[in-house]
């Protein structure tokens, strides 16, 4: 047997989901659970949306001042209209 309580098993999977196998001593049956790491899938969703954001920029055909999509129709810079 692996290290637990008898027909109660927890283990913590190198992907961060907790894995929990029950097992009635006696008549073989058994089954798994799976559990996702509470919150944290969540807040790293959110990171890779704000990182996501941060990266819709591009340099202005003009004069090649960096700017953020969809923030303004014309350079600051040059004045150039903006696509
Ligand atoms: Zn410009």
């Amino acid at each position: 047997m692996s290290a637990g309580f008898k027909g109660f098993r927890v283990t913590k999977r190198a992907d961060g989901r907790v894995q929990r196998t029950t097992s009635i001593p006696g008549t073989g049956f058994s089954y798994v659970e799976t559990h996702a790491p509470g919150g944290s899938f969540g807040d790293h969703e959110q990171q890779a949306a704000a990182q996501e954001s941060t990266r819709k920029t591009t340099t202005c055909p003009g004069c090649g001042h960096r700017y953020t999509i969809g923030k303004a129709n014309f350079c600051s810079q040059c004045g150039r209209q903006l696509t």
